[in-house]
């Protein structure tokens, strides 16, 4: 069985604790660098993307995190979870870098800072109802990343190789299925590595 790890540093960690579990899985909440080793796969969850940077470097993650993903591990950032994963921010410095993405944050405008809508998304045969709160959104993709939904035009959802990244809120609904294209991405990772779950 896969073991998910989320980084518990800030931000809707209990919310994806409780959708990993809800989908029969191991679920660990990480809260210190040597915690990553065990894991199959790790979210970086919604929040505040600027706190999220500041905490990485204070309890040393970086390095670690860059390591987990050289090591072929899946990664999926949510929300502020898909800025620090950015090659590129407008208007920061990128963190991680470890998508080719490039990133607007805060992106969707005051008014409708936070919204609801019906995503069609691929890989998943209905509509997906998707949860945006001050969410960013993917400016430009490079060309090995594959666009998984767009909103208004903007791109909302990605993948490349073993990153998955999406601007809403997959763990706010009781709707596990985009959790399970993650879970997916690890089963065959653990599969390629030669492991039996
Ligand atoms: N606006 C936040 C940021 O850029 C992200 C918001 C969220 O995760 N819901 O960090």
């Amino acid at each position: 069985m896969a073991i998910i790890g989320v980084l518990g540093l800030q931000g809707a960690v209990s919310e994806h604790v409780k959708q990993i579990k809800a989908l029969g899985l191991e679920a660990v909440v990480i809260k210190k660098p040597e915690q990553l080793e065990q894991n199959d796969g790790l979210i970086l969850p919604g929040g505040e993307s600027t706190t999220m940077r500041k905490l990485i470097d204070r309890y040393d993650f970086f390095d670690p995190l860059k390591e987990f993903y050289k090591a072929g591990k899946v990664i999926f950032g949510t929300c502020a979870g898909m800025v620090l994963v950015a090659k590129e921010l407008a208007s920061d410095e990128s963190y991680l870098e470890i998508i080719d993405i490039s990133v607007k944050r805060n992106a969707f405008g005051r008014q409708i800072a936070s919204f609801e809508v019906d995503l069609d998304i691929t890989g998943l045969e209905d509509p997906f109802k998707a949860v945006f709160i001050r969410a960013p959104y993917i400016e430009s993709a490079g060309q090995n990343v594959e666009v998984l939904a767009k909103y208004d035009g903007k791109i909302v959802a990605a993948r490349e190789g073993n990153v998955l990244t999406c601007a809403f809120h997959p763990e706010l609904t009781a709707d596990t299925r985009f959790l399970q294209l993650f879970v997916e991405m690890v089963e065959e990772q653990k599969q390629k590595e030669g492991k039996v779950s």
